[in-house]
C-alpha cells in the first residue's frame, strides 16, 4: 500500500512558527477553543500564532454592518465585499499569505492529506462565512481555497476554522506530547488507527488481547497493523481499495 508522505511542517515548523488569521464576525466564540487546550500550549510555547480578528473593524458602515440584502432577492443577508477586501489587504500589508481560505460548504473536503498540506504552509487567512454566506466576488477575486469540513451546512464558518486549525496545528512538532503520536493516528498511512487499551488489563472479564501483554514488540506491531487492516477493510474500504490503485501504477 502506497504511504502519504509524511507532514512536512516536521520540517517547515523548525524554521518558522504556523501563522493562521480567522476574520470572523463572532470573534468572542474562538476565546474557549484556542485559550485552552493544545491550541493555546502551542501558542504559548510560540509554535503557532492565532489572530482572530472582528470583520466589522473593515467595515465602512457607522453601524458597523458587514452584510446586505441580495440582489435579485430572496431569504437571508450576504456578507458584502468591501469589509473583507480591507481586511484580507491589510492583513497582505504586513506579511505574505500562501492560502486565503473560505470555509464554504461546497469547498474541498477536508482530510488528513489536507491537513497534512495545510500544515507545510507558513501563513493562512481563514474567512468565516455567515448568514447567507459571502458576495461571490469574495470567492472570484480574494479566496484561493475553499474548503468545508463536511457535506452538511453549519450556521457559520466558526466552528469549520476551529476543526480546521485544530487538525493542522496538532501536525505542528512539538504541539502535541508524544512527536510521532500525530504520524500514528488515523489516515497518516492511508489507514485507521488499531485499537488502544490502558489498565486495567481485566476488567470485570473484558480482557485485553494477550498479545498486548506479551511484551513481544514485533508481535505487537503485527498485531496492530493487521488490527489497523481489518478496521479499514471494514469502516473505510475505500482508502483501501485507493491504496492498492496507487500501487499498481
Ligand atoms: N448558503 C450557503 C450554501 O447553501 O452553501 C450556506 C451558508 S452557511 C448558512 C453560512 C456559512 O457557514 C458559510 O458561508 C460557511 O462559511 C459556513 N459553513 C457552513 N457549512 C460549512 C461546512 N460544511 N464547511 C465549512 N464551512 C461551512
Amino acid at each position: 500500500m502506497e504511504r502519504m508522505p509524511l507532514p512536512q511542517s516536521l520540517i517547515s515548523a523548525f524554521l518558522w512558527p504556523v501563522r493562521i488569521d480567522i476574520l470572523t464576525v463572532l470573534p468572542e466564540l474562538f476565546s474557549s477553543w484556542f485559550g485552552e487546550s493544545i491550541l493555546e500550549r502551542a501558542q504559548s510555547k510560540g509554535l503557532v500564532e492565532i489572530k482572530v480578528h472582528d470583520l466589522r473593524q473593515w467595515s465602512p458602515d457607522k453601524h458597523r454592518k458587514v452584510d446586505d440584502y441580495p440582489f435579485g432577492g430572496g431569504a437571508g443577508m450576504v456578507m458584502q465585499v468591501e469589509p473583507i477586501h480591507r481586511a484580507i489587504e491589510q492583513l497582505r500589508a504586513e506579511r505574505d499569505y500562501d492560502e486565503v481560505i473560505y470555509l464554504s460548504p461546497d469547498g474541498l473536503l477536508l482530510d488528513q492529506p489536507l491537513a497534512n498540506n495545510l500544515s507545510t504552509k507558513g501563513n493562512l487567512i481563514l474567512l468565516c462565512g455567515h448568514y447567507k454566506g459571502v458576495d461571490e466576488r469574495v470567492r472570484e477575486h480574494l479566496i484561493t481555497m475553499e474548503v468545508s469540513i463536511g457535506n452538511y451546512v453549519l450556521t457559520g464558518g466558526e466552528l469549520a476554522a476551529a476543526v480546521l486549525c485544530d487538525a493542522v496545528v496538532r501536525l505542528v512538532p512539538g504541539v502535541i506530547g508524544d512527536e510521532t503520536s500525530a504520524l500514528s493516528d488515523s489516515f497518516q498511512d492511508g489507514l485507521v488507527a488499531p485499537p488502544d487499551y490502558t489498565r486495567p488489563a481485566d476488567y470485570q472479564g473484558w480482557k485485553v488481547p494477550d498479545v498486548l501483554l506479551s511484551g513481544h514488540q514485533a508481535n505487537i506491531d503485527a498485531w496492530r497493523h493487521q488490527q489497523a487492516l481489518e478496521r479499514t477493510r471494514q469502516r473505510r474500504p475505500g482508502m483501501i481499495e485507493a491504496g492498492e490503485e496507487g500501487e499498481g501504477g
